[in-house]
């Protein structure tokens, strides 16, 4: 019989660009919050805007059985979302340790909530480890190739250097099988930087959200490297660390090199627009309550649809279908 308990594997890395940058302190420190707190949240609706895209994105490209990679998997707030996929086998990679922590406990279902205990119909495996530093397939010889690699707004951790972000997509293609999918959001760099034009400062934002340059951004941009633009993020309740930014050819032309075909992309607004329309998809829109139910005080805001407006959503296939 399979043992459903989840184990903890480390690959503790000597020095670490994001330790040093206090990402993963960021995210570890995060402790995970009571429903109530949940609720209270004042992003909660974009909360649950990100949780239905990650569900449609995970509907469009997982099928049921498939083995899947999460690489930044956090506290393991998508394994629901793939549970209801019917997946076969999970492995998640986070390089923070009290984040990887909080997963197990939520696969073992040693949380507060016993009523709400969950038992999961996949085995599962966390791992803590930069996995942008970490050659996954050394590191996890005995475990088979994936059918998705999914990567949920953590990607662009690894643009910091173009040796971080070749590791990245190493990993990703490494571990898929041939016509594997690549899956995931992140900043959508085009955006972010028409704001910036838009502005005569070094940041902008809104009441939850707010993204600010050093002075050394445009010195940095017209250097010619693509890796190593970096901005401080903050989303009220979330996040509040160093990002950087992914110029989205860039990235097409480096995944193609690592044999990733892009075969979809798409901003989080026009993502939505689109798949609201269909009709599984509008239902279960409005059984979360994305977008609330438009009575004042209970609906999306205007700086929630914003911040939605940072993201976008990408799909890439494993192009060596005759390996
Ligand atoms: N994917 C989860 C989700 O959608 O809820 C978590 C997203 S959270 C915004 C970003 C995650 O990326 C954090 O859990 C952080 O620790 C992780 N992360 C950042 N850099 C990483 C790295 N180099 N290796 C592994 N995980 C990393």
């Amino acid at each position: 019989s399979i043992d459903l308990r989840t184990y903890l594997v480390c690959f503790q890395t000597g020095k670490s660009f994001l330790r040093e940058n206090g990402v993963a302190e960021h995210y570890s420190s995060r402790s995970n919050q009571t429903r109530e707190e949940r609720e209270a949240s004042p992003i909660i609706h974009l909360k649950k805007l990100n949780n239905w895209i990650k569900t449609v994105l995970i509907h469009l490209y997982a099928r049921r059985g498939d083995a899947v990679l999460d690489l930044g998997c956090g506290k393991g707030g998508d394994l629901i979302k793939w549970d209801k996929a019917s997946i076969s086998y999970y492995v998640g990679v986070d390089i923070a340790e009290g984040s990887i922590e909080d997963a197990r406990n939520r696969y073992n279902g040693d949380t507060d909530h016993a009523q709400n205990r969950k038992v999961f119909s996949f085995p599962a495996r966390l791992v803590c480890a930069d996995c942008y530093e970490v050659p996954l397939d050394e590191a996890l010889k005995d475990v088979p190739q994936f059918d998705v690699c999914s990567c949920q707004f953590t990607l662009h951790y690894s643009w910091s250097t173009e040796e971080r972000a070749r590791q990245a997509l190493h990993n990703v293609t490494s571990m898929l099988l041939p016509g594997g999918m690549f899956i995931g959001t992140m900043p959508d760099a085009n955006v972010i930087v028409r704001k910036l034009r838009d502005t005569d400062r070094m940041e902008f934002g809104n009441s939850v959200y707010r993204i600010d340059f050093d002075d050394k951004y445009s010195e940095k941009r017209f250097m010619g490297s693509p890796f190593g633009i970096q901005y401080h993020f903050h989303l009220e309740d979330a996040v509040d660390c160093p990002e950087w930014l992914v110029p989205f050819s860039k990235f097409v032309a480096l995944a193609e090199e690592y044999g990733l075909e892009l075969v979809m992309k798409q901003n989080f607004h026009e993502f939505v627009h689109q798949y609201i329309q269909k009709l599984e998809f509008g239902e279960l829109m409005r059984k979360l309550g994305a977008l609330g139910d438009g009575t004042e005080g209970n609906t999306i805001s205007d700086d929630e649809w914003e911040g939605a407006y940072i993201y976008l959503v990408f799909a890439n296939r494993e192009g060596n279908l005759s390996l």
